[in-house]
């Protein structure tokens, strides 16, 4: 179990003031100066170092994707903060902006010191209006104290901050879908290449970062990279929030180990699965996109990427979904087809087309009412969406279904044979 004194987001739950004097007192802007003063280079290094890899979802690691930004030239560089958070079963971004974000905008001047980018825009989610107002009111208060403008905390790089509000998309989180929407244009994904480190906002180099991965940053650089990666094991490192929520005694949203025993991790922070460990159920490990597990899988499953990936499921968001043995799990995944066939932007066939009809199979499978060679037929469905599709909606779209089939066989068919399908 983390240390006290071992935890990043030491204002998590919001029990401390959030504004600038009090997160002075958290040791935020302490040295920011001395920091950047290292250079974009070493600042590179100390991040990869650190082994952190994107926390919103993906994984990728954080120091080699700015070290894909180009040199500096006459394009400017920009640094884009992802505060979309829609992850359904995540809202662990949302406790930063929250109750921490002054932790996140120096985490954005050090990231934005690094892509040499002088502009910075926090693309946050239209839903989250007070995080935003309270975003706002750490902003103007930065500016105020010289932490952010001309001379950043006095650290000789100019850096300014925008706050931009979303419009309620899930696909805005993609990240090119979100650059579209910053131009001014519909939230639809791009087709890379190019990447963004090359064409990005406006097709100049941008790198975007989530909110907890940027949020780690202030601490590694102080505390070392060492001091990080000696959280987990190799190639995943650190401490990581993560939200539990569904059937358990106490949701809650909480920093750990990377890789910390799923078990531990509800039952010591979740106050366990409601009526105890033996009715679980499954498990959705890493917000809706991920396949679940089952309960038998779950009692040895740790929480990091690789071990999550062995168990044919992923980290993602680190969204942990309980599910005790009163779900309906056909219902249950039959809901999230429903969201992502509503969330589909519509711009490619197999996802735009495949979503529905996915819904469309679930609903019939979830009343009794398909016939058994459906449920092959569903498969195969996921199977021509997932890796067809311009951007990997299509088999966040696909995984849960994919999980249900795996795992959940012979309850689809029982259903459908008590209604009498053949
Ligand atoms: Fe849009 Fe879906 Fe294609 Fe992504 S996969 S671009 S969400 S239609």
């Amino acid at each position: 179990m983390l240390k006290p004194q071992d935890r990043i987001f030491t204002n998590l739950c919001g029990h401390e003031p959030i504004l600038l004097s009090a997160s002075r007192r958290r040791g935020i802007w302490a040295d920011t100066a001395k920091l950047i003063s290292q250079g974009s280079a070493a600042l590179i290094e100390q991040v990869k170092k650190s082994g952190l890899r994107g926390r919103g979802g993906a994984g990728f690691s954080t120091g080699l994707k700015w070290s894909f930004m180009p040199k500096p030239s006459e394009r400017p560089h920009y640094l884009i903060v992802n505060a979309d958070e829609s992850e359904p079963g995540t809202c662990k971004d949302r406790a930063i902006l929250r109750y921490d974000p002054h932790r996140l905008l120096e985490g954005a001047l050090f990231a934005a010191a690094a892509v040499q980018a002088h502009v910075v825009y926090i693309y946050i989610r239209g839903e989250f209006g007070q995080e935003a107002r309270v975003l706002q009111e750490a902003l103007v208060e930065a500016y105020s104290a010289g932490l952010l403008g001309r001379n950043a905390a006095g650290s000789g790089w100019a850096c300014d901050v925008y706050i931009h509000r979303g419009a309620g998309a899930y696909i805005c989180g993609e990240e090119t879908a979100l650059l579209e929407s910053l131009e001014g244009k519909k939230g639809q994904p791009r087709n890379k290449p190019p990447f963004p480190a090359q064409a990005g906002l406006y097709g100049c180099p941008t790198t975007i970062n989530n909110v907890e991965t940027l949020a780690c940053v202030p601490e590694i650089l102080r505390r070392g990279p060492n001091w990080f990666a000696s959280f987990g094991r190799p190639n995943n490192t650190g401490t990581k929030l993560f939200c539990i929520s569904g059937h358990v005694n106490k949701p809650c949203t909480v920093e750990e180990e990377m890789g910390i025993p799923l078990k531990e991790l509800i039952e010591k922070h979740a106050g366990g699965v409601r009526g105890g460990w033996d009715n679980l159920l499954a498990v959705i490990p890493g917000g809706a996109s991920v396949p679940l597990l089952p309960a038998s899988l779950c009692t040895d499953a740790r929480m990091d990427f690789d071990s999550l990936s062995e168990l044919g499921s992923a980290l993602g968001s680190a969204g942990v979904i309980v599910m005790d043995k009163s779900t309906d799990i056909i219902e249950a995944i039959a809901r999230l087809s429903h969201f992502y066939m509503h969330e589909s932007c519509g711009q490619c066939t197999p996802c735009r087309e495949g979503t529905g009809w996915i819904w469309h199979v679930m609903t019939r499978l979830q009343k009794g009412e398909a016939e058994i060679h459906e449920i092959d037929e569903l498969w195969d469905i996921t199977k021509a969406i997932e890796g067809h599709t311009i951007c990997s909606f299509g088999d966040a779209a696909s995984w849960p279904v994919q999980g249900l089939i795996r795992h959940f066989r012979p309850v689809l068919e029982a259903r459908l044979k008590k209604s009498g399908a053949s």
